[in-house]
Order: structure tokens, then sequence, then C-alpha cells
């Protein structure tokens, strides 16, 4: 039996890495998804693939860094899919884009963070709550980040628009939760992505460490997660099995992290 038989989603950042995963996974337990990002080639394939294994997946391109976009992002999703049930609020800008010091920091990659990684999950979550709202049913998943508990060195902008956003989904959570939505938040700890290796590039240089001894240590169970390590708990967060799990924040990081 399938778990989110009937439902349709909309997964942001999905073209790679833990976005991929999840839609995948949707896929696979019924869910019709939408999938965005701004590179086509590799939405395309996921659909493609999706298709190929009988699930249903459809490809939006947007910004998310352009506020314009959002509402014709989801006019787009609705007409394509119907009204959404689930979003997934994952896409986001890492702190390895652009690492620095506080006092180095850049103004515009400050604003830029803000944009995708909080601003973004605000607009599309603030747009799918009337209706899941009306018919009483909802999830409301952000991927969030193990930087949503601690600090990120030489991310300031990561860190500080990963703990906002889970005041945020708190706060959505709270305001719905006899509405019959949940809001909750997955808080990764490093996993293999473009994104995280990166990351672990200039945090090996930096600490003079090779690669694959940096990437060893990066968790007590050892080494990095898998993007299939985050995405059950995303169906679990989306099924009726966490009817009563709200404005809560999962850490899936290895031992990493332990609060
Ligand atoms: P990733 O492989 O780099 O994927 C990021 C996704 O977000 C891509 O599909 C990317 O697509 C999309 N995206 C980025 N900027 C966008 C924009 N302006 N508009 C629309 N889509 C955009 O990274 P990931 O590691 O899977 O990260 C996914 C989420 O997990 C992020 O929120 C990240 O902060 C969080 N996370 C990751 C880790 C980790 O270790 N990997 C740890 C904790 C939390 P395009 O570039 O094509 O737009």
């Amino acid at each position: 039996m399938k778990k989110l038989n009937g439902k349709a989603a909309l997964v942001t950042g999905a073209g790679r890495g833990i976005g991929r995963a999840i839609a995948e996974a949707f896929a696979r337990e019924g869910v019709t998804v939408a999938v965005t990002a701004r590179t086509v080639a590799e939405l395309d394939d996921l659909v493609a693939q999706v298709r190929a294994a009988g699930g249903k997946a459809t490809a939006f391109q947007a910004d998310l860094a352009d506020r314009a976009a959002i509402p014709k992002l989801l006019a787009a999703v609705t007409a394509a899919i119907g009204p959404l049930d689930i979003l997934v609020n994952n896409a986001g800008l890492g702190s390895s884009s652009d690492p620095k010091p506080v006092v180095d920091f850049e103004d515009d990659f400050w604003d830029l963070s803000m944009a995708i990684n909080l601003t973004a999950p605000y607009l599309l979550t603030k747009a799918v709550l009337p209706p899941m709202i009306e018919r009483g049913w909802g999830r409301i998943i952000t991927v969030a980040s193990i930087n949503s508990r601690v600090h990120s060195f030489h991310g300031a902008a990561y860190a500080a628009s990963k703990h906002a956003v889970l005041g945020f989904m708190r706060t959505v959570a709270a305001e719905t939760a006899a509405q019959g939505i949940t809001a909750n938040c997955i808080c990764p700890g490093p996993v293999k992505t473009l994104m995280n290796t990166k990351r672990m590039e200039y945090d090996a240089a930096r600490l003079g460490r090779k690669f694959e001894e940096h990437e060893k240590l990066q968790t007590p169970i050892g080494g990095r997660l898998m993007p299939d390590d985050i995405s059950p708990m995303a169906v679990y967060l989306a099924s009726d099995d966490a009817r009563m799990v709200t404005g809560q924040a999962y850490n899936v990081c290895g031992g990493l992290v332990m609060s």
C-alpha cells in the first residue's frame, strides 16, 4: 500500500541532491509531484526517471530568488496538478557559495541567502495554506539544517536564514494546528550533494586536511549522509502516520548534533 497515494506535492530545488531524493520517494509512494528549480536539464532528467518507473512528475522552471516568480509558479503548478496537499521547501543557497567571516561578508550574498532560504519558503507557504485550510488537510515540510541549531563557520547568512526558517515553521505549525495542517522541519547534517561538497572542499583546505580525511570525520556514525538518508523522514512527515507531529525539527545528521 502506497503511503501517499493520490496526494499532490510541490518540491522545490528538486533537480538534484536532497530535493531530488524527496521527489523520487514521493513519486514511489503515489504522489503526483511538481518539481521546480532553475536548471531545466536536471528537472527533465528527474521527470523522465520518475515516469519511466511508473510515477507522476512534472517540471516547472523558476528562480525562487525572484519574488514575482512565486505566484506564477504556483499558478502553473495548480493548473497542471490541482491544489497542493504537500509543500516541500527544499531549495537552498549554501554557505559554500561565498564563505567569509562576518567582517568580510558580502551584503548581496546575505540578501540572496535570505531570499532563497527564508523569504521563498515564507511566500510559498503563505500562498498554499488557504486552500489547505479550506480542505482541512495539508503538510508543509521545510528542509532546514543542523545550522538551524548551531553556527555555520564563515556562513553567517546560512546559519541566520536556517535558524529563522525554523522559527517561521513553528509559527505556521501553531497557527494551523487545529486545521488539519502540520508544519515541520528536517535538519540534515552533511549530505553528499553539490552544495556540501563545495563546503567540504573549503573546510578541508581551511583546516589543512585531505578531502577524504575530512569527509570521514563529518559525523560520529562516519562520513557524510546520502540524499536517500533524508527522504524517508519527508515521506513520514507527509503521511497520516505523522498526523500528531507538528512544529518539530528532526535532526538527520549521523549523530552530529544531539539537541
Ligand atoms: P544542491 O544539491 O545544491 O541542490 C540545491 C537545489 O536547490 C537545486 O535543485 C537547485 O537548483 C535549487 N536552487 C538553488 N537556488 C535556487 C533558486 N534561486 N531558485 C530555485 N531553485 C534553486 O543542494 P542540497 O544539498 O540538496 O540542498 C537542499 C537543501 O538541503 C537546502 O535547503 C540546503 O540548505 C539543505 N541542507 C543541505 C545539507 C547538505 O549537507 N547537503 C545539509 C543541511 C541542509 P538550480 O541550481 O537548478 O536552481
